[in-house]
């Protein structure tokens, strides 16, 4: 008698939340728009990401798209 030896593995669910720069609140399905590269402010580099919503609004284009 063989014993099943597959385990199912768990899909990651990564939960894709993040804050959204534009409208400033976490949502989940954000995409990067724009890494500032001044030098100022703490952090290296500040990443913006923008929500679905927030990019029809401001027009606002993944870095990914371009
Ligand atoms: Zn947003």
């Amino acid at each position: 008698m063989a014993e099943p030896t597959q385990t199912q593995s768990t899909p990651t669910t990564l939960s894709a939340y993040a804050y959204c720069w534009w409208h400033k609140g976490v949502t989940r399905d954000v995409r990067l728009i724009q890494i500032e590269e001044t030098g100022s402010g703490p952090g290296p580099g500040r990443q913006r990401f923008a929500c679905h919503p927030c990019q029809i609004t401001h027009g606002l284009v993944p870095l990914a798209d371009r």
